[in-house]
């Protein structure tokens, strides 16, 4: 798993000067993505310029943190020895940040508990430096 060293259960990101206030973000409860100021898209992942326009007049915004399951897998694979097994892995649908979808893990229900269209809610599993933007359901 190029780009990600295998010290948890999860995968942890390296940071770096584009998508550090992303993992960053749960040290203050944040959840952020990048917001352009010149078309008012969205962009995720992190980088320089917007997705959109091309702008580099993009910040990081902290969005709701609430969300909608849009799919999902469930991980029967171990990819590293302490990975704890299974787990789902969803796409959210993030509110009021228009096509932009978060690939992460649900975590405090049992894997068939999730289903499509089940409201979410971040929550921050930390990791040193990083805060692991993580989804429980909302109801
Ligand atoms: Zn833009």
């Amino acid at each position: 798993m190029a780009g990600y060293a295998a010290t948890s259960t999860r995968p942890i990101p390296r940071l770096d000067s584009d998508n550090r206030a992303f993992w960053t973000g749960g040290a203050v409860g944040e959840l952020r993505i990048l917001h352009c100021a010149d078309c008012q898209g969205y962009t995720h992942p992190p980088r320089p310029v917007c997705r959109h326009c091309l702008s580099e007049r993009v910040a990081p915004k902290a969005v709701a943190g609430s969300g909608v399951v849009d799919t999902f897998t469930v991980n029967y694979q171990k990819w590293f020895p302490a990975m704890e097994v299974p787990f789902v892995i969803a796409r959210i649908a993030l509110d009021g940040v228009p096509g932009v979808f978060l690939t992460t893990n649900i975590i405090g229900c049992p894997v068939d508990a999730v289903d499509i269209g089940d409201r979410v809610r971040v929550v921050f599993e930390q990791h040193g430096d990083v805060y692991l933007p993580l989804f429980e359901k909302a109801d």
